[in-house]
């Protein structure tokens, strides 16, 4: 431990929550140098929606290396991104009717969101984005510009602009009909809003508190955008990927965005990558005008292929997913009703689900104590206010039944803490 204080700088983060050295992973336990196990409910953020070294993925890894297949290429044509996008096209592009272009934009999720955003503008002409309240979407400034939350925006240094920012579902009272405000403001030539060249949303706002848009509001949107002329970009780093049930989180409510960014899970074995896709009339890309030099890391290219093969060519894994979130949240619905006093309750979408307290001090109370027994978790929303479920989607039932046991004891102890009888 002392060797990271004194040299690994004081950005850190998430190990200041568990503060002991990890080694070992397999599925959905983590080990700690000791040899301590640990249930994973955090599954890099996820990053590791098929487990840890998954063996039928890693077996495709090692024997890639093995026979000294070309690992590193830019964006030169290899086997391994052929073999990727073919099966891209077959199990994930064709059966749902999408007509899209793939775009490797680097490695990280805010890789996809940066070409998204340039893309955008430079199709429409036009510089504003419509972002929306407690949304994330990455750390670079273009991305951090379309991201609520102030704590990581004053990281910047810079001010961060051209940026209009919406009320998300729910955000307002309930009552207020869906997009009124925006509406107004695009309706009315003296509102003061330029007109946007995009909105960006996450259908699940995964940092931002697992605020999970409806099917209705989602549909809105989309609408909204077509008759105003607006594109529609989905971020889909954190939910998509099966982590809702479906591989695109908004299969569900029925839309087509027209650019989606994808990264955490499509290589499946949480290695290095990202997408950005879009419409094919979008692709106004003059050749190398977005580029970088991890755009063809192949290894993450022959896990993502494997990962495609193995658990998309039909839909009965997102049928589990569904069937394993539904379990969860009525677990998760039960822990809630034994505390009214401190406003329980329940969050999300297939296996994105999260235990929020208007109490804001519980959830991360919630999470420490999960931590002392043995399960990692992670908190969310502007306050931390929300313990946060992010299992691998292969966590078996008994390890989840397992998870939640130990989450609704940590609840018990951190309630009793907040309010001592
Ligand atoms: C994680 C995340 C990003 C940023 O990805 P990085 O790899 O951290 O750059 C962007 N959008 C969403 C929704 C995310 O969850």
């Amino acid at each position: 431990m002392e060797t990271f204080q004194r040299l690994e700088s004081e950005v850190r983060g998430y190990c200041r929550n568990w503060p002991v050295v990890f080694d070992k992973a397999l599925g959905s336990h983590v080990y700690d140098e000791n040899g301590r196990p640990y249930l994973d409910f955090f599954a890099g953020a996820g990053s590791l929606n098929y487990g840890h070294n998954n063996p039928e993925l890693k077996s495709s890894l090692i024997e890639y290396l093995t026979d000294d297949r070309i690992v590193h290429s830019l964006d030169a044509y290899s086997v391994a991104k052929r073999e990727f996008l073919e099966t891209f096209e077959e199990i994930i592009l064709k059966p749902r009717g999408l007509d899209y272009k793939v775009q490797f934009p680097g490695p990280a999720g805010n890789n996809a969101v940066e070409a998204a955003l340039k893309l955008a503008r430079k199709y429409t002409g036009r510089q504003t984005i419509v972002n929306f309240t407690n949304g994330f979407h990455g750390m670079t400034l273009g991305a951090l510009a379309v991201t609520g939350n102030s704590m990581k925006r004053g990281g910047a240094g810079v001010p961060l602009d051209h940026v209009a920012t919406m009320p998300f579902d729910n955000y307002l009272d309930g009552q207020t009909p869906d997009f009124l405000w925006l509406r107004s403001l695009l309706e009315d030539s003296g509102s003061g809003l330029d007109k946007p060249a995009a909105v960006i949303v996450e259908t699940v706002q995964g940092e931002g508190g697992i605020n999970a848009a409806s099917a209705g509001w989602l549909r809105g949107l989309s609408e909204l955008c077509r008759e105003y002329d607006i594109l529609m970009i989905v971020d889909d780093i954190q939910m998509g990927c099966g982590r809702t049930g479906d591989f695109f989180s908004f299969e569900e409510a029925g839309i087509t965005p027209d650019i989606v960014t994808l990264s955490k899970s499509i290589s499946g074995y949480g290695l290095p990558m990202a997408l950005t896709l879009f419409k094919r009339e979008l692709d106004v890309w003059g050749p190398g005008e977005h580029n970088g030099t991890f755009r063809g890391f192949n290894p993450a290219m022959v896990t993502g292929t494997e990962t495609l093969r193995r658990y998309w060519s039909d839909d009965s894994f997102a049928r589990a997913t569904k069937a394993k979130g539904d379990m969860v949240a009525a677990r998760l619905t039960e822990i809630a009703g034994e505390f009214p006093q401190v406003g329980a309750h329940v969050r999300g979408r297939g296996l994105a689900r999260g235990l929020g307290f208007e109490d804001t001090s519980i959830a991360k109370r919630v999470a420490a104590e999960s931590f002392e027994r043995g399960l990692l978790l992670e908190t969310s929303g502007p306050e931390d206010e929300v313990a946060k479920l992010l299992p691998a989607l292969t966590t078996t039932e008994e390890e989840l039944t397992a998870g939640l046991d130990i989450m609704a004891d940590a609840t018990r102890a951190a309630v009793k803490v907040a309010q001592p009888v």
